[in-house]
């Protein structure tokens, strides 16, 4: 295989089709139970979609919780499960329709 920048530019790019590119969706899933409240999954989201709970788990820390007015805005990038320490909290894709229909 050639792996020389040669071949790289050689390579065609297209434009992305917006009748069938698709926004990734993620759903989030926390395990309260686990957490330790650092907040690096709040703070590293590059969506902005995770608070810190008003209710406390049993151990008295805020797990996350999606923010108002912020479901449908997981990417699916599955940051937040990558910086967690303690494996709380992971998403599941969701189905999305194209971009852009017709
Ligand atoms: S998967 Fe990505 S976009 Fe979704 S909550 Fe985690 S860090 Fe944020
Ligand atoms: S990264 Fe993990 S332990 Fe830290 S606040 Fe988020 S869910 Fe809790």
């Amino acid at each position: 295989m050639d792996t020389t920048v040669g071949a790289a530019l050689r390579t065609p790019r297209r434009p992305v089709n917006l009748a069938t590119a698709r926004v990734p969706r993620g759903r989030v899933l926390v395990i309260p139970a686990r957490c330790k409240a650092c907040n690096y999954c709040i703070e590293f989201c590059p969506q902005e979609v995770l608070v810190a709970s008003r209710e406390g788990n049993a151990k008295g820390y805020h797990y996350p919780e999606v923010a108002e007015g912020k479901d449908g805005e997981c990417v699916h990038c599955q940051f937040c499960s990558l910086v967690c320490p303690e494996m709380a909290i992971f998403t599941e894709p969701v189905e999305t329709t194209p971009a852009r229909t017709g």
